[in-house]
């Protein structure tokens, strides 16, 4: 079971689940996964990241399953397209600060600094 993790590892693979495990062992993915615990107690694997995607390395560091996002899901996280919120078009989000299109943001901008001045006026 710890070769199978650590060929995954040392192929630059993401750690194989339980349920793939359970598959190359040929047996009840619940048993993968006791097997896994049981690895972990006896010090065998360190556990990095626990979830869908955990990542489990050697206890010396001499491998490591590849990290838990994959690249594509990383590019979404950063930026994804969205409505603009004041006019709906479609455009690309830096994240979720960024919810407004470009043009929109600018006329927002101006609008805060309008307000801004007014109220310095007022004051
Ligand atoms: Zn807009």
């Amino acid at each position: 079971m710890i070769e199978l993790i650590r060929a995954a590892a040392l192929a630059g693979r993401p750690c194989p689940s339980n349920a793939d495990l359970a598959a190359d062992l040929g047996c009840e993915r619940n048993v993968a996964q006791i097997l896994v615990r049981h690895a972990r107690a006896l010090g065998l694997i360190a556990l990095r990241s626990d979830g869908p995607r955990r990542v489990i390395a050697a206890p010396d560091d001499s491998w490591v399953t590849a990290a838990a996002e994959h690249p594509k899901t990383r590019r979404g996280a950063a930026g994804r397209m969205r409505a603009c919120l004041r006019c709906r078009a479609s455009f690309h989000s830096e994240g979720p600060h960024h919810r407004l299109c470009d043009p929109c943001r600018r006329r927002a901008e101006d609008d805060g600094e309008f307000r801004v001045i007014g109220a310095r006026v007022r004051a």
